[in-house]
């Protein structure tokens, strides 16, 4: 019977998957991250056909070597794959693979609450009624931006940022711009939406930017003190896509300077430490990296994670092989 190794507790969709197709099924024992160590050690005593990972495990070379020559498949429950050194696992013959798609709608949906949170000062506003200071309304009381006809600007339009571009425009009336290493003519003309031939262009120009580019060496840093500097000072940044996207220490400064108005991130640089800077700040909204994290899409996520397992095992390509 195939074996098969997660290295932490997932929803029940996807390991009842994975067991319903006969596989023998071990979970990590205890509901935390595995030391890369203890992750060797699970690998190399339990001989898995297959692993279903997460971000949070950093898979390289040691690893996929401890996993041995029968191991097919790691599966990454998440749809960015910044955490495995995908060479590494190809040059032992281990595939890779992710989950797409399942996750757009609701972490969209994440983006756009964050986006109105820090406009319409939601946790601010949160804290302030609960530390008692509200004494009735005041004209000039916790006043922020409104949204609607305002300009996004979004880094990175592929399916989580043309979801958010497509509720902003059509929600929203927003004029949407963006920057791409990819131009999109067909969305251009749905949403009438404005391509930018660089990154710093969206920033001058934006009320919102909204970041939505994978973690690689290109997009290290995107936004740092110099590209903070060409946004509005009435800006705000929200990012949902990866924490290294962001030099945090600038993001604080800029925020701290009035550089730009507000920011609202989900992604840390160096998770799961937040800038100690940033907590002090009340023009900034901090989500632990819970933007995929609905009931319904974690568990969707689980399943199709069990699903590039159980093709991989059955000698087929998985759906989302990453190449
Ligand atoms: P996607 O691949 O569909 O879109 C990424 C887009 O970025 C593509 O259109 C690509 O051409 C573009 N891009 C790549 N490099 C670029 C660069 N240097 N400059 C500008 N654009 C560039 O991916 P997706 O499904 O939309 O997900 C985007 C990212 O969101 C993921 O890689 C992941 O890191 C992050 N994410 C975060 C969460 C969360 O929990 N916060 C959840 C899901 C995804």
């Amino acid at each position: 019977m195939p074996k098969v190794f997660i290295t932490r507790k997932i929803p029940e969709a996807g390991t009842e998957k994975l067991k319903k197709a006969g596989y023998e099924v071990e979970v990590n024992p205890e509901d935390r991250v595995l030391k890369k160590e203890e992750l060797i050690s699970f690998l190399k005593r339990g001989k898995y056909d297959a692993v279903l990972v997460l971000l949070t495990d950093k898979l390289d070379a040691e690893v996929f070597e401890a996993a041995g020559k029968q191991c097919k498949i790691f599966a990454n429950m998440a749809v960015g794959f910044d955490n495995v050194e995908v060479a590494a696992a190809k040059k032992v013959g281990i595939m890779v693979a992710n989950t797409p798609g399942v996750l757009t709608d609701t972490v969209a949906e994440h983006t756009f609450a964050l986006m109105l949170a820090i406009a319409h000062r939601i946790a601010e506003g949160d804290r302030f009624s609960r530390a008692g200071k509200y004494h009735g309304w005041e004209p000039m009381l916790l006043l922020g931006a409104d949204v609607s006809r305002k300009t996004l600007g979004i880094l990175g339009l592929g399916r989580i940022g043309s979801r958010v571009a497509h509720h902003a425009a059509r929600g929203f009336d927003m004029k949407v711009l963006y920057y791409d290493v990819k131009r999109n003519e067909d969305f251009e003309k749905e949403f009438s939406a404005q391509y930018r031939l660089a990154a710093e262009e969206v920033l001058r120009e934006a009320d919102f930017v909204s970041i939505h580019v994978p973690l690689l060496p290109s997009t290290h840093h995107l936004i740092d003190a110099k590209r903070l500097k060409m946004m509005k000072p009435t800006a705000y940044l929200i990012n949902t896509s990866r924490g290294p996207v962001i030099d945090e220490k600038a993001l604080a400064e800029a925020l701290k300077k009035g550089v730009i108005k507000g920011a609202a991130i989900d992604v840390f640089e160096n998770e799961p430490r937040i800038e100690p800077e940033l907590l002090k700040l009340e023009n900034v909204i901090l989500t632990p990296h819970i933007a995929s994290a609905t009931q319904e899409t974690r568990a969707k996520m689980a399943e199709l994670a069990a699903e590039n397992i159980i093709l991989a095992l059955a000698g087929q390509t998985p759906p989302n092989l990453i190449k």
